[in-house]
This record gives structure tokens, sequence and C-alpha cells, in this order.
């Protein structure tokens, strides 16, 4: 669903590249934790594939279609990816029902029905119904959060991409919601990725991780790989270090 091939970014004023000859597949339906230090590049890798940020060089596919090359560029709203922010980004001023059409609205050819149907879908699926009226405010972070992740998932794109989508979060709720979001993605069919630097959370919630460190990928395996054989210290001191 996924593939990056030698994939670069660097910044102006900048004499490192913020990620550097990252190449990684995703298959259909599975969901990647991109994990690493602060800095390390996780979240310039999302953006280049959510596609806010032009690669330097490599080839980005989505879906079988490249989405970004040194003689090809997608913008965002053309890739079949949804989002999800840190801070949820939601409309203060739109209830949560109109909040989730808004991801609709790329899809044109929806008529008013298809919308209502489409919006019912994604709040069930995130386990908000009965709370389509309300507001933003009128919401725990958590529920803002399952609103934002509607969002996302209301168009049925490829891919999902996530930034942090439980640091926000209290513990306990960021606990609950670990195990939950995998299980939404899962009923959904939707391929995944999020970025995190907590390592319980990446192991707990992904089918694999992959260790980002300076801009390169340290490693990528399943869960259990990464924990059991890290390719190197750094891998080994990250994914058992404590938070
Ligand atoms: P964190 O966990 O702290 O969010 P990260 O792993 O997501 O970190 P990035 O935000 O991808 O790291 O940053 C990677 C590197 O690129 C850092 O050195 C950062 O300072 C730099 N960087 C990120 N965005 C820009 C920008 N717009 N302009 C210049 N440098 C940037």
């Amino acid at each position: 669903i996924l593939h990056l091939d030698q994939v670069s970014k660097q910044f102006a004023r900048q004499d490192v590249l913020a990620v550097q000859n990252v190449t990684l597949t995703l298959s259909q339906g599975d969901i990647l934790g991109l994990l690493g230090p602060s800095g390390c590049g996780k979240t310039t890798l999302l953006r280049m594939i959510a596609g806010f940020e032009q690669p330097q060089s490599g080839i980005i596919k989505i879906a079988e279609q490249v989405v970004a090359s040194p003689d090809r560029w997608l913008p965002p709203e053309q890739r079949d990816v949804g989002m999800v922010f840190q801070d949820y980004a939601l409309f203060p001023h739109l209830t949560v029902e109109k909040n989730v059409a808004f991801g609709l609205q790329r899809l044109k050819k929806k008529s008013k029905e298809q919308v209502k149907q489409r919006v019912g879908e994604a709040l069930e699926l995130v386990g908000l119904s009965g709370l389509g009226s309300r507001y933003p405010h009128e919401l725990s972070g958590g529920q803002q959060q399952r609103v934002a992740l509607a969002r996302a998932l209301a168009p049925r794109p490829a891919l999902v991409l996530l930034d942090e989508p439980l640091s926000n979060l209290d513990v306990q709720v960021r606990h609950r919601l670990r195990q939950e979001l995998r299980e939404i993605l899962k009923a959904a069919g939707t391929s995944g990725i999020f970025v995190t630097h907590d390592q319980e959370e990446a192991l707990s919630i992904s089918d694999w991780v992959a260790v980002m460190r300076s801009g390169c990928l340290e490693q990528c395996g399943t869960p259990e790989e990464i924990y059991q054989h890290p390719a190197s210290r750094f891998v080994a001191e990250f994914v058992t270090q404590a938070n």
C-alpha cells in the first residue's frame, strides 16, 4: 500500500539531512509505528508521505500511485491518505458531525444522504454514535481524538497517518486508547502509520515498528524482532528505556 524508495529531505539552513535514504514498504491493512528520539526525522517522514513536505530525492508510492518523485508531485488532497494530528485540529464552531463531514468534502460526487451515512459509519467505528450534535468543547480529550480519527477515516483512505495521536491525553486514557486505536484501524481495514517517541505505545499498537536515528532508518521489524533481536545497541537501549 505504501512504498518508500531512498527518500531524503534536507531543510534550508541545515547541514544535515532530516531524513536520509529511507526505504520502506507497508502492506495493505498493516499498522506501522515510527519510533525514535526527538529530532530523528519521524514527523518529517510522515509529512512527506502526507504531501506537506517535498522530498529532496527518492520515490513515494501510495496504493500503486507515484505521489512524489523527481518528476512527479501530488498535493495532499490527491493522495489517498487521512491525517490525524497531535492536537486533534477540530473546528471549534462545527458540531462533531460537521467536523467528520468536513473530511468528505474532497469526495465531490457524494449526495447529502451518502455523506450522512459515511459520517454515521465513521462515528460508529470510533464509538461515538449519538454524540454527533455536540461541539468539540463538550467532549473529553479522548473523545475529541476519536472525532479526529473518524474525520480521517470517513473518506475510507488507503492509509491513515497519525502524528503522536495519543500524546496530549492523560496516561489512563492513553493506555485505553492504544488498544482501541489498533482495533479501530483493523475494523476499518485501513493501513496506518503513527509517529511516537513512546516505545511501549509503538510495540503495543503496531504490526511493524520502524526505529529512526538521526534521519536514518535504523531497524524495521515486528515488535518481537525489535524487542528480542535489536539490530544495534541504539535500538536495544531505546526500546528498553523507561519513559
Ligand atoms: P519530535 O519527536 O521532537 O517531534 P521528530 O523525530 O519528529 O522529532 P522532525 O520534526 O522530523 O523530528 O525533525 C527532524 C530534523 O529536521 C530536526 O533536526 C528538526 O530541527 C529539523 N526540521 C524539522 N522541520 C524543519 C523545518 N521546517 N525547517 C528546518 N528544519 C526543520
